[in-house]
């Protein structure tokens, strides 16, 4: 499957058909600033050149199928349909005074096996293109939504797939998406080539690791990329990390009662993150409640506020930076872990 573009292919389009250069900028216009989906609908150009757009792209500039939509309160989940037939979703968040924050897929299904994770279960089936990926918030974008920020937290691990970085390329593009790279927060269970080579190419894009147990034995059975990435490895290269791009690395941690969420799971986070250096205060965990769903295993339960509060107290009484996160979407299975991709009824 190749990662070039439609963006890139059109160029190469509008050179072959020896086009000024000024001609990939109006389409992007039609499209960015004018949120046109159809090449057909651009009229700043001339017929000729729309003619041969549908020609090789397409009457669409958006290759994914909206089949089913879910809105709750402040969510609003898509399902999409690829080409071949595979489903992939995207999640949108509403806040307050109309932000809009977008939670979106960088493979079709996933891998890696994370006992607590819906997607985990279905296997990976494969890694989606730049254009799959960036085509889940042009659809949102050409429906008159804002696009203020962006999380690769949706179904798959981000770093595993290589395309996530011309997906990010065309996302920053000013003359396309635009999205400030610090707008953008890429997710990842360890994937240690993968860090590296975000800090390399767009180190201001924000970094969340996920730890889920400060216990490798634990963390290895929760999920099984530990024996390959063990902890220490990861801890190091995220140390690297801050040390390179100065910005802030957030560790996401679901607590599972009675699993993962004792004060000495606390205790033991607190001791990873402390003592590593001038730059451990960049270090923030965000606490993640538990989403259920009817694939993941039955003994695994939100844990209860209470416990939840006193997890957060001792990581800040350890001088730990430390956010309970809100959830969202969980009746409509919008909430991390639980994107699943399959057409289900409401
Ligand atoms: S948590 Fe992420 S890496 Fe683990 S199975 Fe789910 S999608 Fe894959």
């Amino acid at each position: 499957m190749t990662s070039t573009s439609k963006y890139e292919m059109m160029q190469h389009v509008l050179t072959e058909l020896k086009q000024p250069a000024y001609r990939f900028q109006q389409i992007a216009d039609a499209i960015f600033k004018q949120r046109i989906g159809e090449y057909d609908r651009m009229t700043s150009l001339p017929k000729g050149i729309r003619k041969e757009l549908i020609k090789h792209f397409g009457e669409h500039v958006l290759n994914l199928t909206p089949v089913m939509q879910k809105t709750s309160r402040q969510v609003n989940k898509v399902l999409f349909s690829m080409a071949g037939g595979d489903h992939i979703e995207a999640v949108q968040l509403s806040y307050k005074r109309g932000w809009k924050s977008y939670c979106i897929s960088s493979q079709c299904g996933c891998g890696y096996g994370c006992r607590f994770c819906a997607t985990g279960t279905i296997g990976l089936k494969r890694n989606l293109t730049a254009d799959e990926i960036t085509d889940q918030l042009l659809y949102f974008h050409l429906n008159g939504y804002a696009l203020d920020s962006v999380s690769f937290m949706g179904m798959g691990e981000a770093l595993a797939n290589p395309h996530i970085f011309n997906a990010l390329k065309i996302l920053t593009n000013p003359r396309t998406f635009g999205l400030g790279h610090r707008r953008i927060t890429v997710s990842t269970i360890g994937i240690l080539s993968g860090i590296d080579r975000l800090a390399k190419e767009f180190p201001q894009v924000n970094l969340t690791f996920s730890l889920h147990s400060p216990f490798d034995e634990q963390r290895s059975e929760l999920m099984p990329i530990n024996k390959r990435f063990p902890l220490n490895d990861v801890l190091n290269e995220l140390d690297q990390h801050i040390r390179n791009t100065g910005r802030k690395v957030y560790i996401a941690y679901i607590l599972l009662r009675g699993e993962n969420d004792s004060n000495e799971h606390a205790e033991a986070i607190a001791a990873l993150l402390k003592h590593r250096g001038s730059w451990e205060h960049l270090y923030h965990v965000n606490l993640i409640p538990y989403n259920s769903t009817d694939v993941t295993p039955e003994s695994f339960h939100q844990s209860d506020k209470d416990r939840v509060q006193k997890f957060a107290g001792i990581l800040k009484s350890q001088g730990i930076k430390v956010t309970v996160r809100t959830q969202f979407g969980t009746d409509i299975d919008a909430a991390c872990g639980q994107l699943y991709g399959y057409n289900k009824q409401i």
